[in-house]
Order: C-alpha cells, then structure tokens, then sequence
C-alpha cells in the first residue's frame, strides 16, 4: 500500500527498491501520487530543515566535446556547437562576485570535457581570491584521477558533482566503473558529493529510474535530484522525447522518499513551482549559461536568474538560506 510506504519513508525507515518501486509506478494523476508529493515536500522540510538554498552555476566553456555522450548538445557528432567558446577568467570572476552578492549560497564551476584540469584550477583559485572567505565552491566535470580530486580540494572546492548517467555505457562511451572511482578518488579526497538521477527522457522505464534512484542514496551524498535531458536538435534523442514536467514533479518526489534524512538536499535545475512543491529545495541558478547558439536551441529554458529561484522557492513555501550553502557544511558541523 502506497500509504504504509509513505509512513514508512516519513519515519525515516529505509525503503526497499519494490516499494520505491511502487511509489515510481503511481499513476501520475491519482490520489497516491498526490500523496507522494505531498508527503516527500514534508520529509525535505525535516531534512532540509525548512531551508532551501540557491547554487549559481558558472559555465567555464561552451566546446564541442569529443568524449560525445550522445545525450549531450556539446558532443562534436551532433555539431550543434561548432567552435570552442571559453569564459574569460575575468567574465567567470564577475560572475562569482554577483552571485554571491545577490545571495547564491554556493557557486558551481561546470565545465566540457574539452577544457583542461589546470586552467579549471586556475579559475577556481581566481574565483576563490575574489569571494567571501567560505564561499561554497563545487566542481562539475567529468572523470578525475585520484591527483586530480586531491588537486581540486586543495584549490579550494569542498563539493563535487558527480552522477552515474542514465544508460551509462550505452547512451555514452563511460563504464559505471569508470563513473565509480571517480567518486571514490572524490570522497577520499575529502570531497562533499551531490549527485542526481539524470538526464532523464521520455523513454526511460520507471525500473531504470528506480534503480539509479537507489543508488544516489547509497554513495552518502548530500543532496540527489534529478534533471531533464535537453535533447539535441535532429538527433534520435529528440525522437525519443522529453520527459513531461508531471513525470519529472514524481521522480523528485520519490527521489526525496528515498533518500535518508542525513541528506539535506533535493535538486533540480528548473525554476519550477511544481518540482519545489515536489520537494526540491535546492535550485542551479544559471543566468549566464551557453552560447548564443544554446539559447537558441533551447530558449528560456536557460534562463534562470536567482531572483527567478527565490520567487519559485519562497511561493512554494521555502525559507531562502543566507549565507553559504549549509547543505555542503551540515557534514562539517
Ligand atoms: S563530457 Fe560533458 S560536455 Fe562532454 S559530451 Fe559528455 S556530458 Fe557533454
């Protein structure tokens, strides 16, 4: 029964994949699905302690990137991006400085797979200079050596995002092994771990979103979530389609009935009412995102001021946190 689930995640009982997987198959339109937002909104107020915060995400590049995951509008195969485009460090820097003064609780550097490791450090150091001691900053790249993850805390970042994709090793040329390491080499580094059930379409089955649900759970993050895929223009993605705003409002919800209270946030990267009422209560602000070409593609969809989050997050009922994220200091402290 769908109820005895919903008390069961509420006090803070494990859930079984079946019983995850109950709540992933509840007809997006019934009661019980209703009572799973409903429910996963109350259990983020508890784990979040009533907060949610707001992360700035800063694009160091723009490049067409031959690691090609086929899911991606940078692989070089859709050539959708044809030239590389990089952030200057002074742009990136002024990025960072508004942020936190309008009130960014943590900044994301994200970059392709094109640009290389040191300068990525060299932006973080510069950034870092730049900002308030106890700027959060997380890194969002792609694989890392063990050298690489003890580089990156020692430049200063205390997060990192990392995520086994959906249809690892099919959709892209990455083994889960290889995904695997990347955050152990993270986490001995003394690195924090958000990771997310993503990038999620229309195809994919509710077991394969139960699956990796479960797994978000078991790699202790501090906060999982889940995203949509912006499928790339002409290409069998875009055939595949996207997911609906409903689906995606569920999967939050049973994402956050799935993880423990010791994880404080739920993530997504859209500023929507819905998906907050759902029980995110963590929002990638992203105002200066892509090239011209990816706002093209994908329009509004990138633009996601701060102020657009907090309007989203305080209509939902969210407190704004001030200050630096407490998501990434809940462990510290
Ligand atoms: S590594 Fe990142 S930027 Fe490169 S293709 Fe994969 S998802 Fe896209």
């Amino acid at each position: 029964m769908v109820r005895d689930i919903l008390d069961k995640a509420l006090h803070g009982a494990e859930l079984f994949p079946e019983e995850v997987g109950e709540l992933m198959n509840a007809p997006l339109s019934s009661p019980e699905a209703e009572q799973i937002r409903n429910t996963a909104y109350l259990k983020s107020v508890s784990a979040g302690e009533e907060t949610a915060e707001i992360h700035l995400r800063i694009e160091l590049d723009a490049s067409p990137c031959l690691t090609n995951c086929r899911f991606c509008p940078f692989a070089t195969e859709h050539n959708l991006i044809k030239k590389r485009s990089e952030l200057s460090l002074k742009k990136a820097v002024a990025q960072a400085v508004q942020g936190v003064t309008e009130g960014a609780n943590a900044l994301v550097l994200v970059c392709t797979g094109a640009y290389p490791f040191a300068q990525f450090v060299e932006a973080a150091t510069e950034i870092r200079d730049h900002t308030p001691r106890g700027t959060v900053l997380i890194a969002h790249m792609g694989d890392l050596s063990k050298k690489q993850a003890q580089d990156l805390r020692r430049a200063g970042f205390l997060g990192f995002y990392h995520a086994i994709r959906l249809r690892e090793g099919r959709d892209t040329d990455i083994s889960i092994d290889r995904r695997r390491a990347t955050l152990r080499y993270a986490e001995d580094a003394g690195l924090l771990l958000g990771t997310g059930v993503e990038p999620v379409g229309d195809e994919h089955t509710a077991d394969e979103l139960v699956e990796r649900t479960m797994w978000t759970n078991i790699i202790n993050p501090v906060y999982s979530g889940a995203v949509a895929r912006l499928n790339p223009p002409g290409s069998e993605f875009a055939k595949r389609g996207a997911v609906s705003e409903a689906r995606l409002c569920h999967l939050l919800a049973v994402i956050r009935l799935a993880l423990n209270y010791d994880v404080p946030g739920l993530y997504t990267d859209a500023p929507s009412l819905n998906r907050c009422r759902a029980g995110a209560n963590l929002l990638w602000a992203e105002p200066d995102g892509h090239t011209p070409t990816m706002r093209r593609m994908f329009g509004a969809h990138r633009n996601r001021t701060i102020a657009d989050c907090r309007r989203v997050l305080t209509k939902a009922g969210w407190k704004l946190l001030e200050g630096p994220s407490r998501i990434f200091h809940h462990v510290e402290s």
